[in-house]
């Protein structure tokens, strides 16, 4: 059995939404190892909450987010720095456990690698952002083969990277019922944040004529009133950042999900969380979603940018069968196979002699 420590994002605490999608993986991959009998500690920022896990909440200022940062924009660090508060104490706990799991995305972890006498396994959650950054993942990725893990091979590319492991990502399906018969909505979910584009789901709802439902983490408030300035006729709601339980139960009832990404988008959790509802998923053809939705059989893939692709793919969703799109989550994104991959990856770095830099 393994012990595994798990370091967590510190843009925020666990829960709130503020990490995105790593925080879904981070609780998934935590509840299965639990599942498995491996020990898991997570080490989070104060005021955490994931049910049942255990969390070491640590105090500290969090980390500005890096979507917001230029690409040359030095690495900055506050004061009472709450991601070096955590690595301090993963130092201190190292020697009770196998494995640090870092997921963050921040160049402290990476640069502390050879610092530590227990191995790290880096689970990198964004596509390239940064010059330091990526200087310092394709350092570790050299120095420490195969302790980077990416989502995806597109997302690893935008580091130039061909050769880590791509873990994909999963979730506990128990939690997501099928819906057969859609209402005539649509669906947004995700960080509200330029990078995700909402305004264009809100113009191809306009469009379309057809309402649109927003849930998310409000992450940028300015960027949301500009687009209800913007588009004030538009049939949108914003139902607020809602629980798994809560954010499945509006979901499902939708005729397809709307993803928009400007940027290349690393995995798109919330694109298997539509599939597992039987939701299609109509998605710009770029970064993870273009790897997870096949194009005609679980949505469609249209060309980046194209508000009027988005509105011809939902006139075609009548061809779109919605068990098609559950199963395709059965098969590929359960919390077991995530599980399977994550393992593997943990046992393959831990069974590796640490490398002498
Ligand atoms: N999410 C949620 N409640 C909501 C809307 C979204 O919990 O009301 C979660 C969703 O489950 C997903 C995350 O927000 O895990 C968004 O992650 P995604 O991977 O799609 O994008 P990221 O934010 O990482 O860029």
């Amino acid at each position: 059995m393994l012990k595994l420590l798990f370091v967590s994002t510190p843009v925020g605490p666990l829960g709130t939404g503020v990490g995105g999608g790593v925080e879904l993986s981070l609780f998934n991959i935590a509840q299965e190892m639990l599942r498995r009998g491996h020990t898991v500690q997570i080490v989070a920022p104060i005021g955490s909450k994931f049910p049942q896990l255990p969390i070491v909440e640590i105090p500290g200022n969090v980390q500005i987010i890096a979507q917001s940062q230029e690409r040359n924009t030095p690495i900055m660090m506050p004061d009472n720095s709450l991601l070096a508060n955590m690595w301090e104490y993963a130092r201190q706990v190292q020697n009770e456990y196998d494995l640090i799991v870092n997921f963050a995305y921040d160049w402290l972890p990476l640069y502390l690698t050879p610092f530590f006498g227990v191995a790290i396994a880096h689970f990198i959650s964004m596509g390239s952002l940064s010059e330091a950054m990526d200087e310092i993942v394709t350092k570790v990725a050299s120095d420490f083969p195969g302790t980077i893990g990416f989502y995806t091979p597109s997302q690893a590319a935008t580091f130039n990277l061909q050769q880590c492991p791509c873990l994909s990502s999963g979730i506990d399906l128990s939690l997501y019922q099928f819906c057969p018969e859609p209402e005539n909505y649509l669906a947004w979910l995700g960080r509200i944040a330029p990078e995700k584009a909402l305004e264009d789901a809100v113009e191809a709802a306009q469009i379309a004529n057809t309402p649109l439902k927003i849930m998310g983490k409000m992450q940028d408030e300015d960027y949301w009133q500009q687009i209800c300035q913007n588009y004030p006729d538009a049939p949108i709601e914003y139902l607020g950042f809602l629980s798994t339980t809560d954010m499945q139960q509006q979901l499902r009832q939708c005729k397809a999900l709307l993803m928009t990404p400007r940027w290349v988008e690393a995995f798109g959790n919330v694109a298997i969380e539509a599939l597992a509802c039987g939701v299609p998923v109509i998605s710009y053809q770029r970064g993870g979603p273009a790897e997870i939705v096949q194009d005609g059989k679980t949505g469609f893939l249209v060309e980046p940018d194209s508000v009027a692709g988005l509105v011809e793919a939902i006139a075609n969703l009548s061809k779109i069968d919605r068990y098609t799109c559950r199963q395709s989550a059965e098969t590929e994104y359960s919390v077991e196979a995530l599980g399977d991959r994550f393992e593997q990856w943990f046992r393959d770095i831990i069974n590796t002699p640490v490398a002498q830099v």
